[in-house]
Order: C-alpha cells, then sequence, then structure tokens
C-alpha cells in the first residue's frame, strides 16, 4: 500500500545497509533531528566486519577511518584489528543510540507517486520513507570470473570471502587468485601459516605501496594527491615505488606497466603491502600466471602451465548486486554503480541516495563518513524548505 500522506517528515529515513556506512548516515541524521531507521539484512551491524578473515587490521589508521561523533578509541592503536571495527561498530550504534532493525532485508525500492519511497522488505513488508538512503556495501556479492571448466573442478574451489585463517591449509598446497588487497594478504597469511606450498595467480602487476613510510601513512599521501592531475600523481609513483618498493621481477612480479593512479581510476586500489613482499622474496610466496581455466583436477595458466594444487582461493572481488533493489529505477550506470553519489540523487530519483560504492584511495571509511554528513545536511535542509 503506496500512502498518500503529503507531509513526508512523518515517515522516516530509511537506510539500507548496518555497515559503516549506513551507521554512520543514520547518526548523521539523527544528529540533525531527523528520524533514521537503519534497516540490516544480517542480525547485528558490521555484518562485513564479523566475517572477514581473522587477521585483518584497518590499512587506514585509526584517526582516519573514524566515523562522524565517535573517535575510535586509542586503545585500539594505529592500525584497527578486525574484532575492534567490529567493537566500534557496535559501540557507535549504541552511543549514537540509532534505530536498527535486523533481520529484515528490502529487495526492492519503488517510488509512490507522492514523492515517497516504498520499500519492499523481508516477510512482505511495504515501508513507507521520506528518503532512502542505500548502503548496502561496494563488496555485496562474492564475484568468481566464469572460468571454463570451474564447475567440473575436482579440487577444492572457494572465494576469498570464506577463507577465515590459515588453520585449514596447514600441509596444503593451496594457490590464490588475484593480487588486490585480499589476495596478497591472504597468500601472506598461507604462508606464515604453515601452507606447504603459496602460489599467486597475477593477471595484471598491482602497484605495492608500503603502509607507512617512517610514521608517514600512504593513507595521508592519497588524500594530499587526490586531486592532483592523474599523470602527475603516476609520475610520482613511480618514482616513490622505485624508492620504497624492491623489484620482484626476478621473483615473477614485474613492476606495473601502467600509473598508480590510472590504475586507481580504473578501479583498482593500490595493494598495501602486510607481508607480501618479504614472503615473495623469500619463496614462500610464488606468484604465477593468470587462472584461464579448470580441467578435470588440473587448473590451467594463462602460460599454459598446468597445476594441481589441494585448495584454489579465488580472491577475485565482489559485485555490488544493486540491480534487483533499484535497477528498474534507472539510477545505475553500465558498471551497475550508481550514477550519483553522496548528497546528489539522480534527477529521476530525488530523494534517493547512495554511499559506499566507490573506492578511494583516500580511505573508503574516510569518504563514508564524509558522504554521511553531506547527506544528512541534503536532506534535513531540503525537509526545513518543505516546511
Ligand atoms: C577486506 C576488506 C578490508 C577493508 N579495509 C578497509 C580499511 O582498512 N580502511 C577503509 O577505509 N576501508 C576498508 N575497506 C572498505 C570499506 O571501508 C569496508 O568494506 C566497509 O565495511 C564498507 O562499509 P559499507 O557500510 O559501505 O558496506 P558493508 O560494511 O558491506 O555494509 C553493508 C551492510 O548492508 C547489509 N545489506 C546488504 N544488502 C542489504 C539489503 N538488501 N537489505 C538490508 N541490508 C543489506 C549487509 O548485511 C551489511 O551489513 C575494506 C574492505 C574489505 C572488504
Amino acid at each position: 500500500m503506496v500512502t498518500t500522506s503529503h507531509d513526508h517528515s512523518v515517515h522516516p529515513v530509511y537506510v539500507i545497509g548496518g555497515g559503516p556506512g549506513g551507521l554512520a548516515a543514520a547518526a548523521a541524521l539523527r544528529a540533525r533531528g531527523v528520524r533514521a531507521v537503519v534497516l540490516e539484512k544480517s542480525d547485528a551491524v558490521g555484518a562485513s566486519w564479523r566475517t572477514h578473515y581473522d587477521r585483518l587490521r584497518l590499512h587506514t589508521t585509526r584517526r582516519l577511518s573514524a566515523l562522524p561523533g565517535l573517535p575510535i578509541p586509542r586503545a585500539f592503536g594505529r592500525w584497527v584489528a578486525r574484532a575492534d571495527v567490529v567493537r566500534y561498530l557496535e559501540k557507535y550504534a549504541e552511543v549514537h543510540e540509532l534505530e536498527t532493525v535486523t533481520g529484515v532485508e528490502v529487495d526492492r525500492v519503488e517510488r509512490a507517486d507522492d514523492g515517497t519511497w516504498v520499500l519492499h522488505a523481508t516477510g512482505g513488508r511495504r515501508l513507507t520513507g521520506r528518503a532512502v538512503v542505500v548502503a548496502t556495501g561496494f563488496n555485496h556479492t562474492p564475484k568468481l570470473p566464469e572460468w571454463p571448466g570451474a564447475e567440473a573442478y575436482e579440487g577444492e574451489l572457494l572465494h576469498a570471502s570464506a577463507y577465515r585463517n590459515p588453520a585449514p591449509y596447514t600441509d596444503k598446497d593451496v594457490l590464490v587468485v588475484g593480487v588486490g588487497n585480499t589476495g596478497a594478504e591472504i597468500a601472506a597469511d598461507l604462508a606464515e601459516g604453515g601452507a606447504a606450498r603459496v602460489r599467486l595467480a597475477v593477471r595484471t602487476a598491482p602497484h605495492i605501496v608500503r603502509r607507512s613510510t617512517v610514521g608517514w601513512p600512504a593513507q595521508r599521501t592519497g588524500i594530499l594527491v587526490r586531486r592532483l592531475p592523474v599523470r602527475l600523481v603516476d609520475k610520482a609513483g613511480e618514482l616513490i615505488a622505485r624508492l620504497s618498493i624492491p623489484d620482484l621481477t626476478a621473483h615473477g612480479l614485474p613492476r606495473p606497466d601502467t600509473g598508480l593512479y590510472s590504475r586507481v581510476r580504473e578501479g583498482a586500489i593500490p595493494v598495501q603491502d602486510v607481508g607480501l613482499i618479504d614472503a615473495i622474496r623469500s619463496g614462500r610466496v610464488e606468484p604465477v600466471a593468470a587462472v584461464e581455466s579448470f580441467d578435470g583436477r588440473e587448473v590451467v595458466l594463462a602460460d599454459g602451465t598446468r597445476l594441481t594444487p589441494d585448495t584454489v582461493i579465488a580472491a577475485t572481488g565482489y559485485r555490488r548486486a544493486l540491480e534487483p533493489l533499484v535497477g528498474h529505477l534507472d539510477v545505475l550506470d553500465d558498471r551497475g554503480r550508481p550514477t550519483t553519489r553522496g548528497p546528489k540523487s539522480p534527477p529521476n530519483a530525488p530523494g534517493l541516495y547512495f554511499t559506499g560504492f566507490t573506492n578511494p584511495i583516500s580511505g573508503m571509511l574516510r569518504e563514508l563518513a564524509h558522504d554521511a554528513e553531506r547527506i544528512a545536511a541534503h536532506i534535513a535542509k531540503h525537509a526545513a524548505s518543505r516546511r
């Protein structure tokens, strides 16, 4: 049923997703006196951080990762551990007294004739909001490439989202596919954690950066350079890499042939070194060519090599999976990403906001915090102008 009320302020703003992005948006709205209700499909806030691999720490600094209105406790250290991110998010929802409803998944968002938004959710719910903030996450649905033969593969194949720690892989031969931050860290984790052999399949050589250099975090450089011309940053990045990152070509990982910031603009943020360089140099992680296909018990690489690992871990990214939710509203581009972000709503969908669908070099949590403030300010202003 679609409401016919013309006083939109009787309806709350619905925030879809109780991760950092959704919680930050709800807190920023509440701080401006706007009622916000967070709908979270899992049974608790911060769901994605509850299931990431054990050794994960933020690669952005504690200070530059805090959400609006609550610093991350100093006791959590500079590089906050995964479990402490969860504690922080729980505390965040509590301190800001956020209205969160867990166990409710939103399937579809529709615009009503009177300009309100109707959310179709778990159990046949129809919820009417004056505005909607979509914060369902950049890393929504694990993505596996369509490798020929993968379905009939006779070895173990899992997505990196199912990896927790190296214990099940002790003495095993493991092939990690993909060298983003996740693949790089899982490979190093396996090598340090007792796997018999770890190979890392690389399609495109990544940019590798030190998490910090003499106390200066890579994230701060990212913040400083993000508005500079791409070519300039590419040049500077190349120079810094030559000074700070050893050449791993002899170990099978050449330096990248496109610039660091050009790659960021294509969606590939640099890999922060948390053990990969040492593991490659000592031979505990062996770079190999990209995976092309599977053949019975074998994995076939782009250079024709055939491997028979015990396990293949695909660190091959995620999909946004926004199509069922908002695809019919004509608000997504050809890559399935929202056409607007932050305080801007698509012209054909006023009152629909998106946060967390970019992957900036300056740090995603920092971006989520900024976008939360801007979205909330926009919604509050809009509400005031209606009165
Ligand atoms: C391994 C890893 C490490 C990262 N490390 C950092 C870092 O160090 N620094 C940094 O700044 N960023 C980091 N990021 C990026 C980013 O900050 C995190 O992914 C962050 O959790 C994004 O927050 P989010 O709220 O946008 O999405 P999520 O945390 O994914 O939250 C989305 C929430 O929405 C819920 N949801 C989804 N669909 C629906 C639906 N239809 N209905 C209801 N609920 C729904 C999900 O259950 C989830 O709780 C990292 C990401 C990953 C994957």
